[in-house]
């Protein structure tokens, strides 16, 4: 090969050779010709599935380039998914920009600060009391992926979430999955549990996973009554001790794996049969009923959250 067929062609540069097929190295070629991309640089991070470019664009921003590995006929597929990406970003939830998709290429706004990414949340350095803040504002927007998205993560956990100014960005969305996803539950209750155990490694007093999985799924908590809900909610969690936690967490997840969750109200297979049982066996509760907006006795749907019910009364 000469000298000027390699500079003709910046995208085959020696970094991204190698793992590149023609077809992908096309679409980088596009960018750079088209002039979208004024070059693509050292990868960021080399992964099983994806690689992750450093890119910079031609008004000479910092531009993140994502390739998936996958071949192109299994991507057909999965190009539904990616599109998290930009549900996401409608939601304000924040995460990196998308800005451009093509096949198994994704580029996206560079999360960092001249060239050098922001740190996962797992390597970022904040005080302890910073820690309770970020608990906070993760949770929240797991709940707004949930209800304004219809989306779960999947994979979240303190290494696909970046740190940067003070704040936490959701990376990675492209396995998130829709509620009807015979999964979803599972995987949303393993998002939670991720979350939960780096903060209480960072010590903060935070709700049982059974707890946050209510926080996140009950439609009855509104812009009017979220602050209520979490300032009860810490309370809560604040007045518990380490073991009284461990001990009800072993109980909660046993509970969840043998539980039938549904998910919607068409799920709720037999509501006659399930209301009555909650009639007969002194107080029984249908499991995790604030996935399907439910009173937790299924008499009809729930106005007030459970955790605020004894306080206002108003699901009488
Ligand atoms: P993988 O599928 O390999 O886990 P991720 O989407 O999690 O890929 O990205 C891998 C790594 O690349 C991240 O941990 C992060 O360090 C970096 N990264 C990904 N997207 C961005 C971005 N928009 N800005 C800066 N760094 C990014
Ligand atoms: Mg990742």
């Amino acid at each position: 090969e000469s000298k000027r067929g390699r500079r003709r062609d910046k995208s085959q540069q020696a970094t991204v050779e190698q793992v590149l097929d023609p077809r992908t190295r096309m679409i980088l070629y596009r960018l750079l010709s088209k002039g979208t991309l004024l070059e693509i640089n050292g990868a960021i991070s080399t992964g099983k599935e994806a690689n992750v470019y450093h890119a910079t664009a031609k008004d000479g921003t910092d531009k993140a380039i994502k390739i998936y590995k996958t071949s192109i006929l299994i991507f057909k597929d999965r190009d539904r998914y990616v599109t998290g990406e930009f549900r996401m970003h409608k939601a304000q939830i924040p995460c990196p920009e998308p800005i451009l998709l093509k096949n198994n290429v994704l580029l996206m706004s560079f999360i960092g600060e001249d060239g050098v990414a922001a740190p996962l949340l797992k390597d970022a350095t904040f005080p302890d009391s910073k820690a309770r803040e970020l608990y906070l504002d993760i949770i929240l927007m797991v709940r707004r992926l949930y209800h304004e998205c219809k989306l779960i993560h999947g994979d979240l956990s303190e290494f696909n979430m970046l740190y940067f100014k003070g704040k936490a960005y959701i990376i990675d969305v492209s396995q998130s999955v829709e509620h009807e996803h015979p999964h979803a539950m599972e995987f949303l209750r393993k998002d939670l549990a991720n979350i939960t155990d780096f903060f209480r490694r960072k010590n903060v007093p935070t709700m049982t996973v059974k707890e946050l999985f209510e926080f996140v799924t009950d439609s009855s908590i509104t812009t009017e009554n979220i602050d209520a809900y979490l300032e009860q909610a810490m309370k809560i969690s604040s007045e518990r001790s380490a073991e009284e936690i461990s001990e009800q967490e072993k109980i909660d997840e046993e509970v969840f794996k043998r539980s039938f969750i549904p998910r919607t109200l068409d799920e709720v297979v037999d509501i006659e049969r399930d209301f009555r049982r909650t009639q007969t066996f002194e107080g029984e509760q249908v499991l995790y009923h604030t996935v399907t907006g439910l009173k937790p006795d299924l008499s009809g749907p729930s106005q007030v959250p459970l955790l605020l019910e004894q306080v206002t009364g108003q699901n009488e």
